[in-house]
């Protein structure tokens, strides 16, 4: 299993199977991936994250 996988392709089974890295990941979130709305505390593991800090229109 890739390392570089974003949270945002990870399937049922691996939010079961790493769980303990899932917690780690959405405990403090601080983005929010505007494809799939999911949120994480790093923007690496998103697909396309924008902080949760930003305005709305930010980023147009
Ligand atoms: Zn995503």
């Amino acid at each position: 299993m890739s390392k570089d996988k974003t949270l945002c392709d990870w399937s049922k089974k691996d939010f079961r199977e790493k769980w303990d890295e899932l917690r780690a990941l959405v405990e403090c979130p601080r983005y929010a991936c505007t494809k799939c709305g999911r949120a994480a505390a790093k923007k690496s593991v998103l697909c396309k994250p924008k902080t949760l800090d930003a305005p709305e229109d930010s980023d147009k």
